[in-house]
């Protein structure tokens, strides 16, 4: 299992799932470019890019944080048992994801704190377990962060808009409402101090309301980043957003802005769906930004 130390604070990656993005390169980045990835293949094979399939490689897995005092569950993948027609990657699956968590060392009741940067299907499905036939919380003891802009996009009661969005309706009733009914749901606004050394902070673009965690203890800084970066290649393509992002300007100013700020923090980067091994630095300079991969701890 990877885990990445920052002082007193561990970082563990809870893989859900490792594979190919679920379209050609140009359909999943706007504004691809061949040259772009031809000039990078050196490093982008074969954790990144597979040249045999023409598919970027793209991860779906959650940020376990554990500090003194707190026990973090950070985006929460696809989840089991999800009906999301048109999204095979995500659709009716069954994975070992809570075995790994326990393979970790945390149970479900010991995790005290859930965020999802963005209510989208890939980041909040195991907010909830399915039990006689009924969606509920998969974390008994834990609050649940949510944004109160991405709460009131997400909910199909409130915008109708949500319900024929497939990265949002469905996800909203069975991963988001069941929280919020068991009082188990805190809508935070602005910048949000979870301790001393952990804030949420708006990241807005790839949706209105996502955020992003700065973390920064004795130890260093680390940027959680959620989906202001899709894929690593994107750090030396910054312009390039996904197909999924709503607001394509406001995306490419905030991935610019966090960017820097990472660079300048000299900030380890902990992305939603980087290839292995995950975790990068980024640099800055006089051509442009730069990444070089962070292994893990070895034990
Ligand atoms: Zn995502």
């Amino acid at each position: 299992m990877a885990t990445w130390t920052l002082g007193e604070v561990t970082v563990t990656r809870i893989e859900e799932q490792l594979g190919f993005a679920s379209r050609p390169p140009e359909q999943y980045l706007d504004g691809f470019e061949r040259e772009m990835l031809a000039q990078h293949l050196d490093w982008l094979v074969p954790d990144h890019y597979s040249p045999e399939d023409d598919r970027l490689i793209t991860s779906i897995h959650s940020w376990l944080i554990r500090t003194s005092r707190h026990t973090i569950l950070l985006d929460s993948c696809a989840g089991n048992h999800k009906d999301r027609p048109g999204f095979p990657r995500l659709h009716q699956l069954a994975t070992p994801f809570l075995q790994r968590l326990r393979r970790a060392g945390v149970k479900p009741e010991q995790i005290d704190i859930v965020l999802c940067t963005h209510l989208h299907a890939d980041h909040v499905g195991w907010n909830t377990k399915l039990k006689d036939g009924q969606w509920v919380p998969t974390f008994p003891n834990a609050k649940y962060l949510f944004s109160r802009t991405e709460n009131e996009i997400g909910d199909p009661r409130r915008n109708p808009a949500a319900e024929a969005n497939l990265l949002r309706g469905r996800a909203y009733c069975d991963s988001v409402l069941p929280v919020i009914e068991a009082r188990q749901a805190v809508l935070i606004e602005g910048d949000h101090a979870i301790d001393d050394s952990m804030t949420v902070v708006p990241a807005p673009g790839h949706t209105q309301g996502h955020v992003a965690m700065w973390l920064a203890n004795a130890g260093g800084r680390a940027l959680f980043c959620g989906d202001v970066l899709h894929h690593a290649l994107q750090i030396h393509a910054p312009y390039w957003n996904s197909k999924f992002c709503e607001l394509p300007d406001v995306a490419r100013a905030t991935r610019r802005k966090l960017m820097e700020q990472c660079a300048e923090r000299r900030a380890l980067l902990f992305p939603a769906h980087f290839g292995a091994p995950h975790v990068a630095c980024i640099r800055a300079g006089a051509a442009g930004f730069s990444l070089q991969f962070v292994a893990p701890d070895t034990h």
